[in-house]
């Protein structure tokens, strides 16, 4: 039987980039999935710039770009307040830099791209960079010996038995990590409420960059994707999907009417829905412990949260660089596996991670905005430097103590250049909060 150096289970957005980093640096990987590819996942596909940053630090960005549009700055709409930015590149190249040491390929691009575009693309290149690639592969059993993982049994899909052993097994098996169930790995951290998401792909119309509209408790998006398509996606407090659900296809037109009606009206009256309307209920996020003998958690497998800030796919990408610079380490023979899992554990677990894990189990709760944040929008209409850096900080490029500080605020809102009264959303306040309050679909 071959020892591998590193066995990778799960060939997504974490899995697949741990196994190509790691087999570009030399070692011997073998990545398991029992999913063929290509093929989607329940996940929408929104990249923001350190994501992209990411696919081109790797040289994949090319080809990515070869078949899906991309833009550079983004609309954020809360309430008809409506800001556009884009989080500057000094900020990333600074993210990149207290990260990983470098800030090689950075790019200030945004892009939508399909999962069965993407996932495809990196786990061709894992197996161009020399890693085993396996697919139809389900992993039923970690073998354990003197309480250290060193090896996996599972059935391929004609049900042949596979058994393989390895340095490392790295659990990229996403929210529901059999790697962690197996482990009886603990949840912690847990935050239930979350939001449920109805999206589907529409043809007829193009709007340009992304746009991402809130108004109370609900909230759209609409970004150009693959196939000369765009993805209208709608999300909404957990405690209102059961009344969601009881109509998907009116409740998603009336979210969107609700929530922005020129986007609805551009969709009812020029979009052909091109595949049936996906969702998803269950995104209530939590943290798993990320390492132990012979094993490494990476992606949604270690921290899952909610799609709010569409931040998971780019998050995954980080783990891979991390967890290979780390393994690397050790593989070679530099660092003991302990320093190298350390080191791994404290960028996973710094103060900015737990502000930011935070901040979208806080937004996933979904509710309305307050007078005061809304002021705050308003405020950040004049001032393009403080809408991009709460870009950047809404994106986790800039850590959100920075942002979200008192003085902060203060010198905002003294450089405000519109008034509130111009935006109708403050016209009666008290009664808009009330209607925000009842459930739409009830
Ligand atoms: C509704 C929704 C919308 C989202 N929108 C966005 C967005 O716009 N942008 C963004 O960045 N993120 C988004 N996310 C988050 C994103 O989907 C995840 O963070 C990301 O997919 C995590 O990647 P991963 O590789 O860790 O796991 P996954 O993508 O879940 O991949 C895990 C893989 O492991 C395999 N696997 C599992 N168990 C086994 C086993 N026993 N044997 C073999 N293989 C196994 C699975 O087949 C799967 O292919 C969204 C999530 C949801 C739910």
């Amino acid at each position: 039987m071959q020892m591998y150096d590193a066995i990778v289970i799960g060939a997504r957005c974490a899995g697949a980039s741990t196994a190509l980093l790691l087999a570009r640096q030399g070692h011997r990987v073998l990545v398991v999935d029992r999913a063929s590819f290509p093929s989607d996942v329940i996940s929408t596909h929104f990249l923001w710039p350190h994501g992209m940053s990411y696919l081109n630090r790797w040289g994949l960005l090319d080809e990515v770009l070869a078949v899906t549009p991309a833009h550079t700055t983004v609309e954020v709409v809360n309430d008809g307040i409506r800001l556009s930015g884009s989080v500057p590149p000094e900020l990333l190249r600074e993210y990149f830099r207290d990260l990983h040491g470098d800030d090689s390929g950075v790019v200030q691009s945004y892009a939508s791209v399909r999962r069965r575009v993407l996932d495809q693309i990196l786990v061709d290149a894992a197996a161009g960079a020399g890693a085993e690639v396996r697919t139809n592969v389900t992993v039923r059993e970690l073998i354990v010996e003197d309480g250290q993982v060193v090896g996996i049994r599972g059935r391929g899909v004609d049900g042949e038995p596979v058994e393989e052993r390895a340095r490392i097994v790295v659990g990229a098996d996403g929210r529901n990590s059999f790697v962690a169930r197996a482990l009886d790995l603990p949840k912690y951290d847990e935050r239930p409420r979350c939001t449920f998401a109805y999206w589907s792909y529409w043809s007829g119309f193009d709007l340009g960059p992304a746009q991402l509209h809130r108004r109370g408790r609900l909230a759209c998006a609409v970004v150009p994707t693959n196939f000369d398509q765009n993805m209208v996606l709608v999300w909404g407090p957990s405690e209102w999907s059961r009344e969601f659900r009881a109509d998907v296809p009116g409740n998603y037109q009336k979210a969107l009417d609700f929530v922005s009606p020129e986007l609805g009206e551009v969709v009812r009256l020029k979009g052909t829905r091109q595949e049936r309307i996906y969702g998803t209920l269950d995104q209530s996020a939590f943290l798993r412990p990320l390492h132990g003998p012979g094993w490494v958690l990476v992606g949604d497998a270690e921290s899952a949260k909610d799609q709010c800030t569409a931040i998971g796919m780019t998050h995954a990408f980080r783990d891979a660089e991390l967890v290979s610079a780390a393994l690397d380490g050790w593989l070679r023979g530099t660092a003991s596996i302990d320093e190298a899992m350390t080191g791994y554990e404290s960028r996973r677990r710094s103060q900015n991670a737990a502000a930011y894990h935070d901040y979208v189990c806080t937004l996933a709760e979904m509710r309305p905005y307050r007078h005061d944040e809304l002021q705050l929008f308003v405020a950040l209409r004049g001032n393009q430097q403080e809408t991009d850096r709460f870009i950047a900080t809404h994106a986790d490029v800039a850590p959100v103590s920075e942002f979200f500080q008192a003085s902060n605020l203060f010198l905002l809102n003294d450089a405000a250049k519109e008034s509130s009264a111009d935006h109708p959303v403050f016209a009666d306040f008290a009664e808009t909060s009330r209607m925000y309050q009842q459930n739409l679909f009830a």
